[in-house]
């Protein structure tokens, strides 16, 4: 007589997700740290913001100021003439770079992208 075969054991624990603000519990291995949702890479928080976007989005502006005035910065976008006017604060040196249409970094892009497009258009010979 045969002994009936053993089933093997799932080890499967009540975890909690490891997810910052989710605390979700949920069945898994025991090596397993995140709920099924965030098992899924795309649905956990991106790792800490990088200080590269501060850097890229400002700049540096040394000034002996008192009171807060007004300055009209010239935009760092190269082909953007747009003036913008920042509000300078004493003891306040980081202040951003670009004028308000660039700011953010896609349409920064897309702004480059249409300038290179334009260039190519330029140079493309043929042209009255
Ligand atoms: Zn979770
Ligand atoms: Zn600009």
């Amino acid at each position: 007589m045969q002994l009936p075969r053993y089933k093997r054991k799932k080890r499967i624990k009540l975890k909690v997700c490891q997810e910052p603000g989710c605390g979700k519990q949920f069945w898994g291995h025991p090596i397993a740290k995140y709920c099924p949702e965030h098992r899924d890479i795309k649905n956990r928080q991106k790792p800490k913001k990088d200080y590269d976007s501060i850097e890229k989005n400002n700049m540096l502006f040394r000034h002996n100021y008192t009171d807060v005035v007004e300055i009209p910065f010239k935009c760092c976008m190269v082909g953007c003439d747009n003036d913008f006017v920042v509000k300078v604060f004493p003891k306040q040196f980081v202040y951003p770079r670009f004028c308000m249409e660039h700011r953010n970094a896609f349409k920064r892009q897309n702004f480059l992208r249409a300038m290179r497009r334009k260039q190519a258009a330029e140079a493309r010979p043929g042209k009255a």
